[in-house]
């Protein structure tokens, strides 16, 4: 039996091509895939064939934000069945590591993540995934919402590394997909002033759709200046020890990095979820020390499938809106075209398999 793939095979080379359909092991279950959203690392190996240390060597199938229904299970599953509508959570990590087993499994050395090489993802019609990595999800939830509980996560994680409680004034550079849903997770954890910057007003309008409470065009003025003076009412700091409890760095350049470490009061937290396409950057980490600035870094999250999902079907948070424009499977390549070259005006493409 085979199915149909679409696999990267060099920088801008994405083919359609026949593969066996997995067999689930006795732990896993055989999902038929039905949606996969296009991330910006699909679009960077897409673009590049590679992405920092990670670098695609061989024919390599993208995409890790999928939804599907279980067709088959494995002889020792027991908590999903054939027909479930299902959300895979794309890294499986070792479960026996130091990481794992103080629960950070993100961290673990071993874990093996979809559409990361030498992994493949789920561009395909069938994946065979760990069983404990697949979230049964109600029916009124929409399988492109459930594909994109993978950057929901990502925000879900990123608002918990924060700290942030009820009340809490935060500021997010980048209002991307990332950005976007950091809105709605970080809303839906009690803040209740929430600044997005960005230089799109098209996603400047989105993120006020989603909760931003403020909106600044870095393009328009200064944007520290614009966060302290929202900030001051509420908490009356002004000049250098002034700013938002957290702010989250989504955008991935080095002067939201900075910005992000500058933005918040003096004691705040900056979350680092992007990163700079350079590793090695200058900040100005005296002011950062002597203000006590806690900085966060992020690498995908763990644990989080569960409370995103609650978050979804609880309608605390709405996925369906952030998609753009969707394709076929048999369209990949023109997908990761389009979320490549249209970003300006795209949130989020969608594979519909
Ligand atoms: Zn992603
Ligand atoms: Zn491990």
């Amino acid at each position: 039996m085979v199915m149909q793939t679409a696999v990267l095979h060099g920088i801008r080379d994405v083919r359609l091509e026949s593969r066996a359909i997995p067999v689930p092991a006795a732990h896993e279950v055989l999902v038929k895939i039905a949606r996969v959203g296009v991330c910006g690392s699909d679009v960077h190996y897409y673009t590049d064939m590679h992405i920092g240390q990670y670098v695609v060597n061989a024919p390599m199938i993208l995409g890790h934000e999928s939804a599907g229904v279980v067709a088959a299970v494995g002889s020792s599953v027991k908590h999903l069945q054939v027909g479930d509508r299902v959300s895979l959570e794309p890294g499986v990590c070792c479960r026996t590591c130091y990481h794992c087993k103080r629960g950070r499994y993100n961290l673990c050395p071993n874990i093996v993540f979809m559409a990361t090489p030498p992994v493949d993802g789920a561009f395909a019609e069938y994946v065979a995934w760990a069983e404990d990595f697949v979230f049964k999800i109600p029916d009124h939830v929409s399988l492109e919402a459930a594909a994109l509980l993978e950057p929901l996560s990502v925000a879900v994680w990123a608002v918990q590394r924060s700290g942030i409680g009820m009340g809490a004034s935060i500021a997010i550079f980048g209002g991307g997909a990332i950005g976007c849903t950091v809105v709605q997770a970080a809303k839906a954890a009690g803040a209740t002033t929430i600044i997005v910057v960005d230089l799109e007003p098209f996603r400047l309008e989105f993120a006020k759709e989603f909760g931003a409470t403020h909106t600044i065009n870095a393009r328009e003025g200064n944007v520290l200046e614009q966060i302290r003076a929202i900030t001051t009412p509420l908490n009356g700091l002004t000049g250098s020890s002034a700013g938002v409890d957290a702010a989250f760095e989504t955008a991935g350049a080095l002067i939201t990095c900075r910005q992000t470490i500058e933005a918040v009061h003096s004691g705040g937290v900056a979350v680092l979820v992007g990163l700079p396409p350079d590793p090695m950057v200058s900040l100005d980490i005296v002011a950062a020390a002597s203000r006590e600035v806690d900085i966060r870094g992020q690498f995908r999250y763990a644990n989080c499938y569960p409370a995103a999902l609650a978050l979804l079907s609880s309608g605390k948070v709405n996925l369906d809106k952030m998609i753009t424009k969707r394709y076929a499977l048999s369209e990949a390549g023109a997908a990761l075209e389009f979320a490549d070259t249209q970003k300006k005006q795209s949130l989020k493409v969608m594979i519909e398999v």
